[in-house]
């Protein structure tokens, strides 16, 4: 049976946005780093793992090898070694020497500032060069799509699509640039503490009157 995928108008978006933003506060980044190439390793260790477990690995990592000229020339064993406890560390370690390589080989020891470039780098999808764009050089030039804001922008009536490029381009188009910013982190702490996949606690939602409540 297919049923009727119900939308949001921009009006109602913007609505839904600004509750979310006054109930979880602006966005800030979990992951603790002093250098955008501190955040790709950062980001890189937080697959399938905690932003927590990542900051108590990190100051490890960043300790012995705080730069792309250190990391690139590390022992990979001792990289496999610091980043065990952040799980999938042999291609983990394997990422961050090959990122760290690139970076000093093929952008002479800096980090990209250009989204396309960023996920040339190895263990860097958009969703994570959205993240370095924002965080690390304060730049916003998309939406961070990972599976909660996918589930809940399908859920609430920002976008029907399967693929996350194709939701960004939806929520890019439905919601102005002000918003960008703040989409992910706000939805992310929505889809943990309320919109819970399988079991969303409507009955204390914040936009409950206003969710499309799509299936
Ligand atoms: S009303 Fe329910 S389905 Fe809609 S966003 Fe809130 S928790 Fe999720």
């Amino acid at each position: 049976m297919n049923k009727k995928y119900k939308r949001q108008t921009k009006a109602q978006a913007e609505e839904i946005v600004k509750i979310l933003i006054d109930e979880y506060g602006g966005q800030e980044v979990g992951l603790h780093f002093d250098t955008p190439f501190q955040l790709a390793v950062a980001l890189i260790l937080a697959a399938q793992c905690t932003d927590e477990r990542v900051n108590k690995t990190t100051p490890i990592l960043f300790k012995k090898y705080p730069t792309p000229e250190k990391m690139m020339r590390a022992d990979l064993e001792d990289i496999k070694k610091i980043v065990k406890p952040c799980g999938f560390y042999n291609n983990k370690a394997l990422s961050i020497k090959e990122t760290a390589r690139m970076i000093v080989e093929d952008y002479n020891g800096r980090m990209p500032e250009d989204i396309d470039e960023l996920q040339n780098l190895r263990g860097i999808g958009r969703k994570s060069a959205n993240i370095i764009m924002l965080e690390g050089f304060g730049k916003c030039e998309g939406i961070a799509v990972d599976t909660h804001v996918g589930r809940i922008s399908r859920k609430i009536g920002f976008s029907n699509k399967p693929a996350p490029t194709e939701i960004e381009k939806d929520l890019l188009k439905l919601l102005d640039r002000k918003y960008w910013v703040d989409l992910n982190h706000v939805l992310v702490l929505h889809g943990r503490q309320k919109c819970i996949a399988n079991r969303p606690q409507c009955n204390e939602c914040p936009i409950s009157s206003l969710c499309k409540k799509n299936d």
